[in-house]
């Protein structure tokens, strides 16, 4: 594993931060996580710019340019040697005393690891998954990647104690997003998802797919959706950089359609592998 902290490289058991980072005593920072696919990153552009705007909307200063995060992280891709990567980037806003307000002159703690990604399993992704809706207890600014994930954590692993695979967020009854992914429907042939905006993270997964879908003439709108239109869509499915396109077959122990993962998801999810050349488009 390929540890680095402020713009060094160092062993693993010696990449630590202080404890007065306010990362750790605040959750005050910004990340990200980008995959590789044949050894390179996907999408590292709309991951840097979202890091960007991200640190932009806190008010963090990203030390670093565009090239220069390029350099590194194909410079730890390389060095990490794994088939297929996973890298995580942090900023925080800096280690000072602590105190709410932002102090003044403090450097940011810029933090990145890049561990083995282990490849999703085939067999999953062909029954499709399990899911149960939660209670959306998150602040009004999800469109920001904060490290701040505590009601992702505990939606997480409430999903985890009851047996599923992801929790479906909802809040005051309309569906935002899944605690690690954006959620998808399938009405009538068309696709439908939570609009960008304060109430979801914008997924790179997200606009890749509904680009994908765009361009086999699936129509898209963007609108809230019901608990009750989850339960009776056509098809359900998440997206994300974890589990790409990924269907739903069950919410809140209601079947979705067949039970099985249906026609738009699998045409959607074929596109996904031909893009990232895990296989041949079928
Ligand atoms: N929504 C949330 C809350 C997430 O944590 C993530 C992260 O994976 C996503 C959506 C999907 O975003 P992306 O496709 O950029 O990975």
């Amino acid at each position: 594993d390929i540890a680095f902290i402020n713009g060094r490289f160092l062993p693993w058991h010696e990449a630590t931060v202080p404890i007065e980072d306010r990362g750790f005593q605040f959750g005050d920072g910004v990340y990200e996580v980008i995959r590789t696919y044949r050894g390179r990153p996907f999408e590292l552009d709309a991951h840097l710019n979202r890091l960007d705007r991200s640190a932009h909307e806190l008010s963090l200063i990203q030390p670093y340019t565009r090239a220069q995060w390029t350099e590194w992280i194909q410079q730890g891709i390389r060095a990490a040697g794994y088939a297929e990567a996973k890298v995580y980037l942090q900023i925080t806003r800096g280690v000072a005393a602590r105190d709410h307000v932002f102090p003044p002159n403090v450097a940011p703690t810029v933090v990145m690891t890049i561990r083995e990604l282990a490849s999703f399993p085939a067999k999953t992704r062909e029954t499709g998954v399990i899911t149960k809706t939660c209670e959306d207890l998150r602040w009004g600014r999800c469109d920001i990647k904060s490290v701040n994930l505590l009601a992702n954590v505990l939606a997480r692993e409430e999903a985890k104690r009851a047996g599923v695979f992801e929790a479906i967020l909802v809040k005051e009854g309309l569906v935002t997003e899944g605690s690690v992914s954006n959620v998808m429907v399938v009405q009538s042939g068309a696709v439908v998802t939570a609009p960008e905006g304060p109430r979801i993270l914008s997924g790179v997964t997200r606009t890749v797919v509904l680009e994908l879908a765009r361009a086999a003439g699936i129509p898209i709108r963007e609108e809230f959706l019901t608990v009750e239109s989850l339960y009776t869509a056509d098809e359900v499915f998440l997206t994300g950089t974890t589990v790409e396109v990924l269907a739903v077959v069950q919410v809140d122990g209601r079947t979705i359609g067949t039970g099985r993962p249906g026609p738009v998801v699998k045409a959607l999810a074929s596109r996904w592998a031909a893009l990232t050349g895990e296989s041949p488009l079928l």
